[in-house]
């Protein structure tokens, strides 16, 4: 078995590096954090958490202290472009026994992970080169020169992840043709519901985060980010209807980013292993990104705790978290494809049927893992 001496580095602290900081501290490990950004680099705007994420938090015994950050959400509506409504998901039925789904500021997310994982993350502080030894020990080296050897080496360092690279577990990431837009709004209209507004090969979300907050994210077919990501939101979403003219009224700012997707064939080299976006990022249609994270450390660790040497825990780890990235990136796809449907085809089939397609898209995570 393996015991807490074993020496373990996290590289990267954002939802994944934590979330399996926090998970490897509860069976007993002692790991080490590292993120090559400040700890004032507070992440901005919002994030939807699914019913198994809220699962995956109270595993890691982290629900309680998230619970009051943000709005539960209950229901998915639908609408066309001119804001008639096409179905209606009941998440409360379809994530029952689950968990529930929630909307809340990134921050308040973060800070809770970060007091999770013990707090003691070094920041400013980039692994720089990472060399595996005789397949068992990893050779690490620090932005400052330092040099460290590891037992075992978590890259959580995201979807451009470089762990990945200097393990040769990949290249990079592929980007999927979609720009997204993200923002925070106070003041903006009341919104009662998670709504999306289906546009012609582009979509716009919003839902409420508690306090008055309005949590928006936008998504449109293109491969590259606008020099205005504000002006750009409103040319292309302006015409929607809905709650869309409102929020548009009162966005101030815009994040931006262009989306990617990592599918590699494996997730471990020798002691190295890959968490999170590193491993298996894709767009955020399903917004399970988070999820994944999480239920990716407790696996990491249950793997860790049970096994007789760190390569079978990596193996048991990867055949159990698989299938269900897998059926994350098929259903992403799915969802994308459907989206970018002619509003003609695609409306009328939402009308008729959407409530069971996009709950047949959650499905395969109702599921314990
Ligand atoms: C536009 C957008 C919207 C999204 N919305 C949602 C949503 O609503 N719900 C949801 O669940 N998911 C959403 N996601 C996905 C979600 O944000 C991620 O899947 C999740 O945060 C997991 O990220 P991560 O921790 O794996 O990587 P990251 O958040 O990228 O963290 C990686 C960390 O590693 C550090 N790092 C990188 N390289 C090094 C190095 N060499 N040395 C040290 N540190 C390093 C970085 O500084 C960073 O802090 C969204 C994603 C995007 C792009």
């Amino acid at each position: 078995m393996l015991g807490s001496s074993l020496r373990i580095l996290v590289v990267g602290a954002g939802i994944a590096g934590l979330a399996a900081a926090r998970a490897l501290r509860l069976a007993g490990f002692r790991p080490e954090v590292v993120d090559k950004l400040p700890a004032s680099t507070v992440a901005g705007a919002g994030i939807y958490l699914p019913g198994n994420a809220t699962r995956a938090l109270r595993e890691l015994d982290l629900d309680a202290p998230v619970r009051p950050c943000g709005e539960v959400v209950t229901r998915q509506r639908f609408l066309d472009a001119e804001g008639r409504q096409l179905c209606e998901v009941d998440l409360a039925e379809l994530w029952e026994g689950v968990g529930e789904c929630r909307a809340l500021p990134r921050a308040d997310l973060h800070r809770v992970m970060l007091s999770g994982a013990g707090g003691a993350v070094r920041h400013e502080t980039e692994v720089t080169c990472l060399e595996v030894v005789a397949g068992e020990t990893a050779k690490v080296q620090f932005g400052d020169g330092s040099n460290a050897e590891y037992d075992l080496v978590v890259g959580a360092d995201g979807r451009r992840s470089s762990v990945r690279t200097m393990a040769a577990l990949g290249g990079a990431a592929v980007p999927v043709g979609q720009v997204m837009y993200r923002s925070v709004v106070t003041g903006g209209p009341k919104v009662g519901e998670w709504t999306a507004v289906l546009g012609k090969r582009a979509a716009f979300v919003v839902m409420p985060m508690g306090a008055g907050r309005l949590f928006c994210y936008a998504d449109e077919a293109a491969s590259a980010a606008p020099a205005d990501p504000l002006d750009r939101v409103r040319e292309v979403f302006g015409g929607l209807g809905g709650p869309v003219p409102a929020v548009l009224e009162a966005i101030e700012k815009v994040q931006v980013a262009v989306t990617d997707e990592v599918e590699i064939g494996s997730w471990s080299e020798g002691p190295v292993v890959l968490v999170g976006d590193a491993a298996h990022a894709t767009a955020p249609t399903l917004a399970q990104g988070a999820a994944m994270a999480l239920e990716d450390a407790v696996v990491l660790a249950e793997s860790l705790r049970g096994a007789a040497s760190v390569t079978d825990a990596l193996d048991e780890y990867e055949r159990r978290r698989r299938p269900r990235t897998r059926w994350v990136l098929e259903r992403t796809r799915d969802r994308d494809r459907l989206r970018d449907e002619a509003p003609a085809i695609r409306d009328p089939l939402l009308r008729e049927r959407g409530e069971a397609i996009f709950a047949e898209h959650y499905k395969g995570l109702v599921a314990p893992y």
